[in-house]
């Protein structure tokens, strides 16, 4: 053994041997990352279309926000959200600009699982109901309030009774009749990603959108959209919820929330992931409607709102808006899209997705496709239900890149021989 192989293989053995046991750890220890590429302790580089699951839209050390948590560290890191302060002002008003008009509320915390957690506590407070319409097949985090709203059975039921699912219908996702049956005049909300991710990567189409929307304002439930993964350029939106404005709308500047026929904004939306560049955050945006019911002090937490994810935040926001971050992500996706749906492969059943978020849907388990890609050509991705291989970069991935992701796919496909 070589002196970095052992010290890979040691690291291994720590992390295999101390961390709680609960994650399907890979074999390789990564050290480095820049851009769209990470490096592991024994230098080997790969293009990384894993992304932190969506995290480092504007790539991993972006050079703007390393810089401003750089700065950060050395004047302030933490201050509870009681206290004012310079960076998070600045945030809030930078966020706000880019929501859809009528989302000017926020509420800061830590991940997506807190910002779904707190989009459940808002909802119950602005309408006096606690019931929920989730969809099947939709992920929305882990704790046990928003693992309410997640509807693959093996993520709840070790959790048994704990889980609060008892106020949560779940309906099918682009079924509108089902979605109809589910929303009654005890809805709080009806909480769903615009494209479902963990779920396989499908968007929702624009109908089911609009009935979503028209039927909650006729029950008097509120809309949200969980935009953790979807959010911030990822499908060539800003957020995906754009997809579903009437084109008639005259644009954000004068857009009417909602009045327009067959406009489908939300009430609120749940944000995290890409947010701060990397820096973990997380946000419930809504309404001033939404907010005013709230209670003082009915809901909070320490870290939300710190300094360092603040400024993190703010350089993340800016770089999106100066690179039109969104612009590249849909140009990108759709160049990755009709290249892997150019592979010659009877493995392929379907390619689909929106801007970045591509999901590859094989005619058998992907697994062992997105193992070989790791394995033998450096590429990293994502699995989403045992069919999909999922590919998320950093939207800052060249076109030269992408082409050596989809020829490290197609070379799987032929090599890779699921029977063994
Ligand atoms: C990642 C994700 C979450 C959970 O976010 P965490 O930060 O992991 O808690 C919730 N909803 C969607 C759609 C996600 O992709």
């Amino acid at each position: 053994m070589t002196v970095t192989q052992s010290k890979t293989a040691h690291l291994l053995h720590l992390e295999q041997t101390y961390d709680s046991g609960v994650y399907n750890k890979h074999q390789i220890v990564i050290a480095k990352g820049k851009d769209a590429l990470v490096w592991d302790t024994d230098g080997r580089e790969y293009i990384d279309c894993v992304a932190g699951y969506g995290v480092a839209n504007i790539g991993h050390s972006n050079p703007d926000v390393v810089a401003a948590v750089i700065e950060q560290v050395q004047t302030l890191m933490c201050l509870p959200q009681t206290l004012p302060n310079d960076k998070r002002a600045e945030f809030l008003e930078e966020l706000v600009s880019v929501l859809p008009k009528g989302l000017e509320r926020v509420f800061l915390c830590n991940s997506g699982t807190e910002a779904m957690e707190a989009a459940k506590k808002f909802a119950i407070t602005a309408t006096g109901r606690s019931k929920f319409v989730s969809m099947k097949r939709g992920f929305a985090g882990r704790t046990l309030g928003a693992l309410a709203f997640t509807w693959e059975p093996k993520y709840r039921e070790p959790f048994g009774d704990a889980v609060d699912n008892a106020n949560v219908q779940f309906a099918s996702y682009g079924d509108i009749a089902s979605l109809e049956a589910a929303i009654t005049e005890e809805t709080a909300a009806v909480i769903m990603e615009p494209i479902q991710g963990e779920g396989g990567v499908r968007p929702a189409d624009l109908e089911f959108m609009r009935a979503a929307r028209r039927i909650t304002k006729e029950k008097g439930a509120l809309l949200i959209f969980d935009e953790i993964q979807t959010g911030f350029c990822r499908t060539g939106k800003m957020f995906a919820t754009e997809h579903f404005c009437n084109p008639e709308c005259p644009g954000k500047e004068t857009c009417v929330f909602g009045a327009l026929e067959g406009c489908a904004a939300p009430d609120g939306m749940t944000l995290a992931k890409a947010m701060a560049g990397g820096v973990p955050i997380g946000a419930f945006v809504m309404s001033k409607e939404i907010a005013d019911k709230m209670p003082k002090g009915g809901h909070g937490t320490t870290f939300g709102g710190n300094p360092l994810a603040m400024a993190a935040g703010l350089a993340a926001i800016r770089f999106m808006k100066r690179e039109k971050l969104w612009e590249q992500a849909e140009a990108k996706g759709n160049y990755f899209m009709e290249k892997l749906r150019a592979i010659p492969s009877s493995k392929i059943r379907e390619v689909r997705g929106r801007g970045l978020m591509i999901g590859v849907e094989l005619k058998e388990k992907s697994a062992p496709y997105i193992h070989a890609l790791e394995h033998d050509e450096a590429v990293l991705s994502l699995q989403a239900t045992p069919l999909v291989v999922r590919f998320l970069p950093p939207i800052v991935i060249s076109y030269e890149q992408i082409d050596q992701v989809v020829a490290a796919f197609s070379r799987v496909l032929e090599s890779v021989n699921p029977k063994g």
